[in-house]
C-alpha cells in the first residue's frame, strides 16, 4: 500500500542524522514519503542542497536563515550582503524550492528582535525577488509577524502551526498555508486540534519537523520523516476522513505551495 506524503518541514541536515541519514531518507522513500529539509543558517542551507541533490528526486531544499540564527547576520541594522548573495544563488539550483526558515522567535529570543525583523525582511524580498515560498516560523511573535507579512504579497506555509481559531484565520487571511506536525498529537493540545479541524481542507499541510517533536507514539524519541504518517493519520481522525484522503489532499497542496511535482 503506498501513499504519497510530502514531509513539508525537517530538518535532515542535523547531528541527529549523521549515523544513519541514507537509511532515514531510505525508509521515507519506501513509505512514499518525500521531504523538504530546512536550512537554518548559510552553513546548514549548503548542506540542505547537498542532501537534497544526493537523494534527487525525494528531498528537496529550502534555505535561509532561522531568527535564532539572525544576529550572525546582522551588522550595523542591515542584513549581511554576502550571505543574501548567496542565498540568492543557492535559490537558482533546482533542488531548491523556498526561502526558509526564516520568521520570528520571541520565545527563545537567542537573537536581538531588531535583528530577527531585519534578516525577516530582507529574506521576505529575497523571495519575492526570487519567487519562490517562504516557510515561516513564529513563537509567541505573531503580533510582530503579521504586519510585516502584510506588507508582501507573498506565497507560503505557517509552518509548525500551534494557535488556536483565532490565530488560525488571521493565518488563512494571509493565504498561507498551515503546516501541522506531531504537536497535534499532543494530548494538551486542544485548542490546536479544534483550529485544525476547522481548517480548510485545501490549505493544510503535513510535517515532521524532524528530528523535533516526535508525534505520538513516538514521543521523546528522535523523530524522522516516516512519522510523518502518524500525523496524517491524526489529523485525518480529526477531520474524520480516512488517512489516505488525508494524504492526498495535504500532498497536492504540497506540490501546489512549492510548485514541485513528487516522484
Ligand atoms: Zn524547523
Amino acid at each position: 500500500m503506498s501513499t504519497r506524503l510530502v514531509d513539508t518541514h525537517a530538518h535532515l541536515d542535523a547531528p541527529p542524522f549523521d549515523g544513519d541519514r541514507e537509511a532515514v531518507v531510505q525508509r521515507a522513500r519506501e513509505a512514499g514519503i518525500a521531504v523538504v529539509t530546512m536550512g537554518t543558517d548559510l552553513e546548514s542551507s549548503r548542506r540542505a542542497v547537498e542532501i537534497a541533490e544526493r537523494y534527487a528526486p525525494w528531498v528537496w531544499a529550502a534555505v535561509g536563515v532561522h531568527p535564532h540564527e539572525a544576529r550572525r547576520y546582522v551588522h550595523k541594522g542591515r542584513f549581511d550582503p554576502r550571505a543574501l548573495e548567496e542565498l540568492e544563488r543557492l535559490l537558482q539550483r533546482a533542488r531548491v524550492v523556498a526561502v526558509g526558515e526564516i520568521g520570528l522567535d520571541y520565545f527563545k529570543e537567542f537573537s536581538p528582535r531588531d535583528a530577527q525583523k531585519i534578516a525577516l525582511e530582507a529574506q521576505l524580498e529575497l523571495s519575492q525577488r526570487c519567487e519562490k515560498p517562504v516557510v515561516l516560523h513564529n513563537r509567541d511573535s505573531e503580533g510582530d509577524l503579521i504586519p510585516v507579512l502584510k506588507r508582501y504579497s507573498l506565497g507560503g506555509v505557517w509552518h509548525s502551526f500551534t494557535g488556536d481559531r483565532a490565530l488560525l484565520e488571521r493565518v488563512l487571511e494571509l493565504g498561507l498555508y498551515v503546516g501541522v506536525n506531531g504537536i497535534v498529537t499532543f494530548p494538551k493540545s486542544q485548542a490546536l486540534q479544534e483550529a485544525v479541524r476547522a481548517a480548510p481542507l485545501d490549505k493544510l499541510v503535513v510535517e515532521t519537523d524532524a528530528p523535533y517533536l516526535a508525534p505520538v507514539p513516538h514521543r521523546g524519541k528522535r523523530n524522522e520523516p516516516l512519522f510523518v504518517r502518524d500525523v496524517a493519520a491524526f489529523v485525518a481522525q480529526l477531520k474524520g476522513l480516512s488517512t489516505e484522503e488525508l494524504s492526498e489532499a495535504t500532498t497536492a497542496n504540497a506540490e501546489d505551495l512549492f510548485g514541485a511535482r513528487l516522484p
